[in-house]
């Protein structure tokens, strides 16, 4: 029996219960809150999310035109831009970057075969592109990249460094690894 950690999805409710992930799969995911009575389907990446003790990875902007800003990511889809919609997953830029478009760019967090995380970046159809490491070259949505730590991603003007989670790592001490390092180049698009 595997039990897990859920807030109620009710926002004048929010519980945290312990459910039985056997008895969900036996219900197809459909489960009512013994507190406030609301039926609600339960996403598997939900409960995926819950179990996990730490996020898979981050993004962290630190370039010379913004505020350096961390954002985590989720295991499954995350949608970087502009307006990337609403949702676990989806991230808003805050710049001033006219370059950005509203879904700029795709970052995948999925797990192979031995049970490691691999980060697929795609860029979904931006109008300028994105970036891999200052090189020149100009990735489409064709394009599918397998991240490594450290590399750093361009959407617009806006650099990002891709950090992926290792023992030890914490937001809070990449960030500040991160504020000592200088700034990277960024290509002119
Ligand atoms: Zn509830």
């Amino acid at each position: 029996m595997t039990k897990i950690d859920y807030s109620c999805k009710n926002d004048t409710c929010g519980v945290t219960l312990k459910l039985d992930v056997d008895q969900l799969e036996k219900a197809n995911y459909l489960f009512k809150c013994p507190k406030c009575k609301v039926r609600q389907k339960i996403k598997k990446e939900d409960l995926q999310m819950n179990q996990k003790e730490h996020p898979p990875g981050w993004l962290m902007i630190h370039d010379e035109n913004v505020e350096d800003q961390v954002y985590t990511l989720i295991k499954g889809d995350n949608v970087f831009g502009r307006k990337p919609g609403t949702g676990p997953g989806c991230h808003t830029i805050d710049a001033t970057d006219t370059y950005l478009s509203r879904k700029h760019c795709g970052i995948q967090v999925v797990e192979n075969k031995v049970g490691k995380l691999q980060y697929l970046m795609q860029d979904l159809k931006s109008t300028n592109g994105t970036f891999l490491n200052a090189e020149p070259r100009k990735y489409n949505h064709k394009d599918i990249i397998y991240l490594r730590d450290n590399d750093l991603i361009q959407m617009g003007r806006t650099k990002f460094i891709f950090i992926k989670y290792e023992d030890g790592r914490t937001a809070k001490s990449v960030f500040d690894e991160l504020a000592q390092t200088s700034f990277r180049n960024t290509v002119l698009t």
